[in-house]
Order: structure tokens, then C-alpha cells, then sequence
């Protein structure tokens, strides 16, 4: 088996140069992180706010948390201090208590807005029509704290390639048409797609930051 630093240098030494990797190191203890770390990883993504802020608070201070993962609206003010990134926005109610707790922390959070692409009922996000809908309302375009930096989707658990390249081209196209429309809160710059199975395709397709873990830390004990 090879160890984490082998496993990160080899997925690095392979991205296209403007892809971005976020190691994504949910349930794995800060020894394994730090050993990512010390081979130069310094962006991380974790699912639950409560652990990625207690990581937060024992690791070093040049790292960029991620939230990937579903978010509650009662528990963002956990993160608001610190997190660098939200990647799984879905609703225009979370974006008011994001903005909210921001200002508290005299912050602009960045934050990317989850489509849905997957033909899996359970998967999270926006369709097209409500993105459109959210970004063209008054109550966001009112948003001072709130920088919205990019799209991120999910493609269904399978093997099928087309079937990849058919979800992850869509988010593409929409992305491009939607990055066209500039505004003080809204610049779509990035698209976070791809996971250690498919972000090879990913990458095909237009992706510019992916969301790796087990094939980093190897298998985790317990899925999210
Ligand atoms: C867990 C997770 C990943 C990483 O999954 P791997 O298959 O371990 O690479 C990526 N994105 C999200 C949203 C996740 O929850």
C-alpha cells in the first residue's frame, strides 16, 4: 500500500495546471492530515462543520477549509470565522444565514452553488431554473457578505462513462453560459467537479478543482 504523501504527490504530479486539488480528509484523524500537509497539500474538505472545525482549531493556521458536504443552517456560525470555501449551497435561505454570520466575522464568504446532475433521487441540489431564479432576486443581489465564486455538482455512483460525461458536460455548459453575468457578488470562476472515481472525466469536462479522499487517505471506515 502506498503511504498518503505517495498517494497526493502522484495525484498532483498528474492535474492539469488550474486544477485545484482539495484533499478531502472527512473521518481521518489530524496525524493522517498532517501527513498531507507535510508533503505541501494545504487545502482540505471535510462534510461535518463540527469536525472541520475542531481540525481547524489543533492544525496550522495556512490551511484552507472546505465545507463540501450538506450544510444546516444552525450550525454555520461554527464555521463563519474560518471556513474559505462552501462548496454545497443550496437554497437562498441558506445563503441569508451564510451572509448573516459572515458580517458578523466581518467576512465575504465564498461560496459555490450545488446543481443537481446526478439521476439520483437522493443527491442535493439546485436545478437550473432555480439557480437562475436565486441569482436574479433582489434578496441576493442585496448580499454584502456573500461572494458567489462558482458551481459544484455531484455525478451519479456509476461506472458508466457517458452517463459521467453526460452529467458533468451539463454542469459545464451551464456553467459557461452563467459566467458570462458578472456582478459585485457573483463571479463564476470555478467548477468543482470529480471524486476519486470519476475526476478524470471531471477534468474532461471542464472541472477546475477536485474533491479527492479515499484514493489520498484510502478507504474510509465509515461513507458519508
Ligand atoms: C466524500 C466526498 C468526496 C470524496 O470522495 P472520495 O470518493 O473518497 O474521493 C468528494 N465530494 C464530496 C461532496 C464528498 O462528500
Amino acid at each position: 500500500m502506498n503511504t498518503i504523501s505517495e498517494n497526493l504527490i502522484r495525484i498532483k504530479s498528474n492535474l492539469p495546471e488550474g486544477v485545484a486539488l482539495v484533499a478531502v480528509s472527512k473521518t481521518k484523524p489530524v496525524p493522517e492530515i498532517l501527513e498531507a500537509y507535510e508533503a505541501g497539500q494545504r487545502i482540505f474538505g471535510e462534510n461535518k462543520i463540527q469536525e472541520m472545525a475542531a481540525k481547524y482549531e489543533e492544525m496550522p493556521k495556512d490551511i484552507e477549509w472546505h465545507m463540501i458536504g450538506h450544510i444546516q443552517r444552525n450550525k454555520v456560525k461554527y464555521m463563519a470565522s474560518f471556513v474559505s470555501l462552501i462548496h454545497a449551497v443550496d437554497s437562498l435561505r441558506l445563503l441569508t444565514e451564510i451572509n448573516k454570520q459572515a458580517l458578523k466575522n466581518n467576512r465575504v464568504i465564498n461560496c459555490l452553488l450545488q446543481l443537481k446532475i446526478a439521476s439520483e433521487e437522493s443527491k442535493f441540489g439546485l436545478t437550473e431554473g432555480e439557480v437562475k431564479q436565486l441569482l436574479n432576486s433582489n434578496e441576493f443581489q442585496g448580499f454584502q457578505n456573500i461572494n458567489v465564486v462558482g458551481l459544484m455538482g455531484m455525478a451519479t455512483f456509476t461506472d458508466n462513462r457517458e452517463q459521467l460525461q453526460n452529467e458533468f458536460g451539463a454542469l459545464k455548459h451551464l456553467f459557461d453560459k452563467l459566467s458570462i453575468n458578472k456582478t459585485d457578488n457573483c463571479n463564476l470562476k470555478t467548477l468543482s467537479m470529480g471524486m476519486s472515481d470519476d475526476y478524470p472525466i471531471a477534468i474532461k469536462n471542464g472541472s477546475t478543482m477536485v474533491r479527492v479522499g479515499s484514493s489520498i487517505f484510502g478507504k474510509r471506515n465509515y461513507n458519508i
